[in-house]
């Protein structure tokens, strides 16, 4: 059978290339332009890569000094599913999942795999353009595109018309800057139906009413955007990613309130957080692929099938294999033991800043063990951290043992430096940042092996938490301390820094202490566990730390959801509310999984 030419699709990132500093390589080294074959050519300055003359020997991609190339084949016949492309060597997403009425449909997958691209194309904000990047999308085209098929009729609804979008943005911290005035006045403003005093209850925003868009935390600026859609008559909800931002109470919250919108809608929500995803979708779809060169749409599954192909990164329908490992959650955490002897040690606390005050009923954490901390926000989390590392001093109280070296993660880290992320992190950690053990164990599976040359000021969010958790877990050091090391990171990543958890403090029987919203990636990590509550903003209590079984079981009550464990990946899923597991394990005061 003669071989079949495969899809060649070369991307080039326009932020990292820049022809004026480097000998054009991509252009120097190509064997076809070496052969007088215009395979790359520079117009106005700018190199472009012809795919059809490419012959996908990858000689660029390893010749460009900013790696600013990626080259793949893909399979031949995703040519037909192509559905948008950006432009001349840009991002390319084939596939596009079909929202299902009086359901929920979830998306999942790594950042720069087109999911927020997905849902503007079903908000009608973008018209695709099937790969003809010289025009602009053309309905008509779409539609002829989808005929008979079931985006066929969501198309036509859509673009006569019919069907009344309500979307929800990514980048909520765009609010204040696009709306002036208080949190009421923009409720009023969206308001088309619907309960508004149960939104504002149920979103925890009756405090929040009267005050200015600007002032508003990250959460509430979340939970206002949340509210403010929901508020629209609409017939398609679009949510993209919802948790950002907030709590975990919150995070529960806002998924049970997008579940029970369904009714006669559609609802589409993309997210990065697992366990939200999990128990708020009916359908999960998963797109995986290249970061910034093309994502790929998986066919719609059942929400526990569709997590499960997504960590396993295999789909078994069409025999693809994305990801070279799964992803399990185990393994190392199960055979780890820490010692009985205390790392750190610490008598009752209490503190007093402004109005708030904060006591913690002594503790201790063991050496070898990762102390896994949850609660809401504003709860006094991070100011216990800073009392441990000894930023802050306790009005009572003292720290009876108190490692020697400390590697501590800040929940706000600042992209405020000058020079490279290679630089930042033999600054912070020495020459052996970037040994070739360094290397292989973190910077490649974190993925920021690649951004060693970029200037930190220019990462974004995700990647500059990324480098922090590196120079981070990679310092020799008694003890490590993360505050929220999953914000801003995809959902790839975030799994990703619970086995470098594993993997470095736990096999180097390293103490740790993290603090985390991601319900997942807290079970991941944790040998024991410490609960905050009290009244956010006034007083918080941070429990003495528990074994992981009672401290799940009273995180779990408050936030009043019974967890069960998935047999295939070990990994924990919210019970819907009312089903058999949830009431036998209410019954039997079992918030946790039974093992
Ligand atoms: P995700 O939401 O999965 O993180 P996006 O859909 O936002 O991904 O983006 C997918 C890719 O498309 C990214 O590489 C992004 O840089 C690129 N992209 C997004 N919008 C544009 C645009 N208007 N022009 C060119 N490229 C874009
Ligand atoms: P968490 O990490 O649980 O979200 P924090 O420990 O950051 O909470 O903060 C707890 C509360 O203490 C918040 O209401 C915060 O505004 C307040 N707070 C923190 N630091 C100070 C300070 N230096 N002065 C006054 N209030 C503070
Ligand atoms: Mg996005
Ligand atoms: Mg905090």
């Amino acid at each position: 059978m003669p071989e079949e030419t495969p899809l060649r699709v070369a991307v080039i990132d326009r932020e990292l290339c820049n022809p004026d500093r480097c000998t054009h390589e991509c252009q120097r080294f190509c064997p076809p332009v070496r052969m007088g074959i215009p395979c790359v050519e520079f117009i106005d300055g700018e190199p472009i890569i012809r795919e059809e003359l490419c012959i996908g020997c990858g000689i660029c991609v390893k010749k460009c000094p900013f790696e600013a190339i990626t080259i793949v084949n893909l399979p031949k016949a995703l040519e037909t599913n192509l559905i948008h492309q950006y432009g001349m060597n840009q991002f390319r997403l084939f596939r596009l999942p079909a929202p299902i009425k009086d359901n929920v449909l979830g998306i999942v997958g790594r950042n720069g795999t087109g999911k927020s691209t997905a849902l503007r194309i079903l908000s009608g904000n973008l018209i695709p353009n099937l790969g003809d990047y010289s025009k602009e999308g053309d309905p008509d085209k779409v539609l002829d595109f989808y005929r008979g098929e079931q985006l066929y009729y969501y198309f036509r609804d859509l673009y006569s018309g019919k069907l009344r979008i309500a979307y929800k943005p990514q980048e909520v911290y765009l609010l204040p800057k696009a709306v002036k005035g208080r949190v009421k006045d923009l409720l009023d403003k969206a308001y088309e139906s619907g309960d508004i005093d149960y939104v504002v209850d149920t979103l925890n925003l009756r405090k929040t009413l009267s005050r200015d868009i600007k002032e508003l935390s990250g959460g509430e600026l979340q939970r206002l955007a949340i509210a403010a859609t929901t508020l629209k008559n609409a017939d398609v909800y679009l949510f993209d990613e919802p948790s950002s931002y907030n709590d975990i109470f919150e995070r529960m919250t806002v998924a049970k309130f997008i579940n029970q919108l369904s009714r006669g809608k559609y609802v589409v929500v993309v997210d990065h957080d697992l366990a939200f995803l999990d128990y708020l979708s009916d359908y999960v779809t998963v797109v995986y692929g290249e970061p910034g060169a093309y994502g790929i749409f998986t066919r719609i599954e059942s929400v526990r099938t569709g997590i499960n192909i997504f960590l396993d990164g295999y789909i078994p329908a069409d025999n693809i294999r994305f990801r070279e490992k799964p992803i399990v959650f185990t393994s190392i955490a199960q055979k780890h033991k820490p010692e009985t002897y205390p790392a750190l040690k610490y008598t009752n606390l209490r503190i007093k800043l402004g109005d708030f005050e904060l006591r913690v009923r002594d503790g201790e954490i063991m050496q070898g063990e990762v102390l896994g901390i949850l609660g809401p926000n504003a709860i006094g989390k991070t100011t216990f951290i800073r009392i441990l590392v000894g930023e802050l001093t306790p009005d009572e109280g003292e720290i009876l043992i108190a490692p020697e070296r400390m590697a501590y993660k800040p929940q706000y880290i600042s992209n405020e430096y000058d020079g490279t992320v290679e630089d930042f992190l033999k600054e912070n950690v020495g020459e052996e940042a970037t040994s070739r053990w360094a290397v292989n164990s973190l910077l490649k599976p974190l993925n920021i092996y690649n951004l060693l040359e970029r200037e930190v000021k220019n990462l974004s969010g995700g990647e500059l938490q990324k480098v922090y958790i590196a120079a981070t877990l990679l310092k020799d050091a008694d003890i490590y301390l993360l505050d929220e090391p999953s914000a801003f990171i995809d959902v790839e990543d975030r799994l990703e820094v619970a086995s470098a958890i594993n993997r470095f403090i736990k096999l180097n029987k390293k103490p740790a202490a993290v603090i985390d919203h991601d319900l997942i990636l807290i079970d991941a990590v944790s040998d024991r566990l410490m609960v905050f509550e009290g009244e956010p903003g006034r007083l918080g209590i941070g429990g003495t730390p528990t074994n992981k079984r009672e401290g799940m079981n009273k995180f779990l009550s408050l936030v009043n959801i019974t967890l069960r464990r998935d047999k295939h990946s070990g990994r924990p899923r919210i019970n819907k509310p009312g089903s058999r597991l949830d009431r036998e394990q209410r019954e039997r005061g079992e918030y946790y999984y039974v093992t």
